[in-house]
């Protein structure tokens, strides 16, 4: 684990965070408490068993769902009251996500896709592609810009998804999983690019992944146990 130095900009505060659902008559409480401070150009590992709730607590933190108590406060801004309107400006705006699965749009091209969230808020279609572009480039896919997710291997489609997340400069990333889907080697190379590129742009990054070996290139392991977060030191000890 480093001990590189952040940005001392706060881009993301979990504060006494909970979330439960509801199972018939019964209550099943999958985050119990969850504090975590991430700063800009953190990059952060998320680990505990399935179940545990790593997608629980990414979701809320992405503001993809709203009903989680505590307080989620994303660059600066508290997001516990705020409505459904200013919620998604804001997710837009500063949020990136990458999942397991790529969830990129079948009929459009590694290009359109990676571009997608400049087009949607607004920027010209010259300026989108350009950036998304630039991303995909570093990502080594200059020569697939026009081929359609169904056209890529499981790595490429990851990096166009890699791309998206990154292309309208989030403040924080969150990944659920993100190579989840691929073989080890793969796996390996893909989680490599991304922690790269999340640290040139300064992102705040949460990414629940199994993949420790690469341990060693995030700041630090958390891991989701029991509904709270613990750093891994204090997991394994
Ligand atoms: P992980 O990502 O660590 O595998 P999840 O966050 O997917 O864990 O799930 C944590 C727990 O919350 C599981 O017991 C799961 O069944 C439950 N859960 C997640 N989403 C819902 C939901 N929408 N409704 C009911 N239970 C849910
Ligand atoms: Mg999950």
């Amino acid at each position: 684990m480093s001990d590189r130095v952040h940005g001392n900009e706060v881009v993301l505060r979990l504060d006494n965070v909970t979330r439960s659902f509801a199972q018939g008559t019964a209550k099943i409480n999958v985050l119990r408490g969850v504090d975590l401070t991430l700063h800009a150009g953190e990059i952060v590992g998320l680990i505990g068993p399935s179940g545990s709730g790593k997608s629980t607590l990414l979701q809320a933190t992405g503001l993809l769902e709203g009903g989680f108590g505590g307080e989620i406060t994303i660059s600066g801004t508290a997001c516990s009251r705020l409505k459904e309107a200013p919620r998604t400006v804001l997710r837009g705006e500063a949020i990136g996500f990458i999942y397991q699965f790529h969830h990129l749009l079948p009929d459009f091209s590694a290009l359109e896709n990676a571009a997608m969230p400049l087009i949607l808020k607004g920027k010209s279609r010259t300026q989108s592609h350009e950036q998304a572009h630039a991303l995909l480039d570093r990502l080594g896919l200059a020569e697939r810009l026009s081929h359609r997710p169904a056209k890529l291997s499981g790595g490429e489609q990851q990096r166009v998804a890699i791309a998206r997340a990154l292309v309208h400069r989030p403040k924080l990333l969150l990944a659920d999983e993100p190579t989840g889907n691929l073989d080890q080697a793969t796996a390996n190379v893909v989680l490599d690019e991304l922690v790269n590129l999340a640290r040139d742009h300064q992102v705040g990054a949460l990414i629940a992944t199994h993949n420790l070996g690469l341990a060693h290139r995030l700041d630090r392991v958390v891991a989701l146990k029991d509904g709270r977060l613990h750093p891994l030191a204090d997991v394994v000890a």
